[in-house]
């Protein structure tokens, strides 16, 4: 087994589990429950995490990621005004209301 993905959100990994098993590949989700623990230890630990359970399989499920989240623009932004932290859904600062860019 390989680990192909790791996000702290876990809307982002779920959706990235879901475009590898639209290829085809079998996965497997961990840590998916593991956010509560997050503050103590190391948080990055706790990240929940995508394993493909075919090694041969490692290449294929991060080219399909890579490929959706460019189409996608499935990544968080900076707010370059107030620096806060936007989801990727949003197109504007959900706090200072300034354009995404
Ligand atoms: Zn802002």
């Amino acid at each position: 087994m390989k680990m192909v993905y790791s996000h702290e959100n876990l809307f982002l990994v779920t959706n990235a589990k879901n475009i590898i098993e639209s290829t085809g590949i079998e996965t497997f989700l961990k840590n998916e429950f593991a956010q509560g623990a997050v503050g103590e230890a190391s948080a990055f630990d706790c990240w929940p995490e995508i394993w493909v359970l075919d090694d041969n399989d490692y290449d294929k499920a991060k080219s399909a990621i890579e490929a959706s989240q460019k189409s996608a623009n499935m990544v968080d932004w900076i707010c370059n005004k107030c620096l806060e932290k936007n989801d990727a859904s949003f197109e504007i600062c959900w706090q200072c209301s300034e354009e995404q860019g």
